[in-house]
C-alpha cells in the first residue's frame, strides 16, 4: 500500500463501465475524504499501461466484445496480477468480476480469462435482468446486499472460493449463490451503482487497503436508497 494516500486505480473506463459503475469510484474516495484519509483516483485506459502500486483496482461491467478485449489486453500488461500479488484490494462488478476467473462466455466461445480465483463463467438459458439481492457470507459482518444485473453469463465457484452471498432475489452466480469473495477480493453482478448501494463493502475495501477500521459515516442517503431497493423486492 501506498504510504501517502489512498490510490484507487479504475481499470478500463473505454471498455469496462456500464450501469453507473464509475460510481464505486467517486463513492469509495468519497468515504476515504470524509474520514480525513487522502485519495488519489487513476483512471487507465485500455492502451496504457496499468500501474502496480495501487491499493484498490475497480473492474466493471462490460459487453462481451470489450470484455474479450480487456481480458487480452489485461493478460498482457499483468499489472493487475503484480498488483494483487503486492496486496492490492479488487472489486469487481459483472463482467469485470467474470474477467477474474479461468474463462468466460463471449461472442459465441470461451475466452481466457485473468485466472485470479477458482472459477469460471460459461453463457445460461437465460439474461438476468433486474434486482439482485441476497444474504452476505457471515464471516464478513455485512448488511443484506443490493443491486441490479444484467448478464448472459453463469459462474461457477471453485472449490478454492466463497461466494459473497445466499441470493434472496434475482440470481447471481447461478439463482444461489451470488458474487465471490477470496482474500481482498470481491467480485459481483451488482452494479446500482454496488457501493452506492452498498457503501458497507466499500468500507470493507477501505479497512483492507488501510488496516484501518472505518469510523460510521452519516449514511441517511444511502440507508434510503437501500431501504427503498429492498423493500421493492420483499
Ligand atoms: N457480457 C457479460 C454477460 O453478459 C457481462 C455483462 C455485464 O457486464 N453487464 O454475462
Amino acid at each position: 500500500m501506498s504510504t501517502e494516500s489512498v490510490r484507487i486505480v479504475w481499470v478500463y473506463p473505454d471498455l469496462l463501465s456500464t450501469y453507473g459503475d464509475r460510481g464505486n469510484m467517486l463513492i469509495l474516495a468519497w468515504r476515504a475524504r470524509m474520514r480525513g484519509m487522502p485519495v488519489e483516483t487513476v483512471e487507465v485506459r485500455s492502451d496504457e499501461r496499468l500501474p502496480d502500486q495501487g491499493d484498490i483496482y475497480l473492474l466493471g461491467g462490460g459487453e462481451d466484445g470489450p470484455q474479450a478485449l480487456a481480458a487480452q489486453r489485461m493478460t498482457l500488461d499483468r499489472g493487475l496480477h503484480r498488483a494483487l500479488e503486492s496486496g492490492a484490494a479488487l472489486f469487481a462488478v459483472c463482467a469485470g468480476y467474470q474477467l477474474v476467473g479461468s474463462s468466460f462466455f463471449a461472442k459465441g466461445e470461451m475466452c481466457a480469462g485473468l485466472d485470479l480465483l477458482d472459477l469460471s463463467s460459461d453463457r445460461g438459458p437465460t439474461r438476468a435482468v433486474g434486482e439482485l439481492a441476497g444474504t452476505p457470507a457471515p464471516d464478513l459482518g455485512l448488511p443484506p446486499i443490493t443491486g441490479f444485473e444484467n448478464h448472459g453469463g453463469r459462474t461457477h465457484l471453485g472449490a478454492g472460493v466463497r461466494p459473497l452471498a445466499r441470493v434472496t432475489t434475482g440470481v447471481g452466480n447461478d439463482g444461489a449463490s451470488e458474487g465471490v469473495w477470496q482474500g481482498k477480493i470481491v467480485g459481483t453482478y451488482m452494479h446500482g451503482p454496488a457501493l452506492a448501494r452498498n457503501p458497507a463493502i466499500g468500507d470493507l475495501l477501505l479497512s483492507w487497503a488501510t488496516g484501518s477500521t472505518m469510523e460510521p459515516l452519516d449514511d441517511a442517503w444511502p440507508t434510503r436508497l437501500r431501504n427503498e431497493r429492498l423493500a421493492a423486492v420483499r
